[in-house]
């Protein structure tokens, strides 16, 4: 069934503030779904609405896990899936991470979603800051967003986000969609981005120093690493050690650079 005859089947009006676009388009559900069911590898889908991505993903046969916030899309998804899938009712940026892992047996996942655009960044945040052991995610995201995952020191889209994703992920493009790949149409085009864990791990302060640097954009690294708690010596002294200039500006260093900059400031304290 189409999305569309899926919410005249259950009298649901697509509510536009919780980004619900649903995904009408055969080929990229059909690759979305490859790239994220591996062999064996639980999924958790954030997002699921009615089901596009959720239905092929259930006929796979692996444990499936869904986050939806709106209780219309649960009903839906319980009614047409079953009990193929584990559901669960809540905000993703507030619901206990670890627990659903857990049902999903506490190893290695794939995260997949057609994301609600609208917290986007937020969402990625929390997948990278979580410490799940995730080995892909595969994230549509409004086409914009997409290049702040992507982006390259001294791009305009480099933010905090780029170096922390980057960091633990191999980022590239895997398609983009049209507004018509969609129903009801959004504004916007959108991507299908892919992370592939890289076998990195996050240095603990890494997250603290990257949002120090970035704070304010003019200044220099030593003058933003000094909110840090560090004095401008201080500051100097470990952007030196760490073979940079104290004038350069957060965004023309690299993610290798903002690593050890976060590991000689934590082998200061
Ligand atoms: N996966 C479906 C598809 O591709 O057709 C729906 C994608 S739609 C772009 C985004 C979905 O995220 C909607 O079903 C919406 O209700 C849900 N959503 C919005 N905010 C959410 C949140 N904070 N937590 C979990 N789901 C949310």
């Amino acid at each position: 069934m189409t999305p569309r005859e899926l919410t005249i089947k259950y009298g649901i009006t697509p509510n536009k503030a919780l980004g619900q676009n649903f995904l009408a388009d055969e080929n990229a559900v059909r690759r979305i779904v490859s790239a994220a069911a591996e062999p064996g590898l639980p999924v958790l889908e954030i997002g699921p609405g009615l089901g596009a991505l959720t239905a092929p993903l259930v006929e796979t046969g692996l444990p499936i896990a869904a986050v939806e916030l709106d209780s219309a899309m649960c009903a839906v998804l319980k009614a047409e899936l079953g009990d193929g899938l584990y559901i669960v009712n809540e905000d993703f940026l507030k619901c206990d991470l670890n627990a659903v892992h857990a049902v999903l047996g506490g190893g290695e996942v794939s995260i997949v979603g057609n994301l609600p655009y609208y917290i986007t960044g937020a969402i990625v945040q929390r997948l990278v800051l979580s410490g799940l052991p995730i080995r892909s995610m595969t994230l549509m995201m409004q086409k914009e967003a997409s290049e702040r995952f992507t982006a390259k020191p001294c791009d305009k889209n480099y933010v905090p986000l780029t170096v922390l994703a980057q960091r633990l992920y191999t980022v590239r493009p895997m398609m983009d969609l049209s507004p018509a790949s969609y129903w009801p149409q959004p504004d916007v085009a959108s991507t299908v981005l892919l992370f592939e864990r890289n076998g990195n791990s996050l240095p603990a302060m890494l997250p603290r120093i990257v949002k120090a640097a970035f704070a304010m954009r003019r200044k220099t690294l030593q003058n933003n690493l000094s909110a840090l708690g560090l004095t401008k010596a201080q500051a100097s002294e470990l952007i030196v050690f760490c073979g940079l200039d104290p004038k350069a500006r957060a965004e023309t260093l690299s993610c290798s650079e903002f690593v050890s900059l976060a590991e000689a400031f934590e082998s200061m304290r």
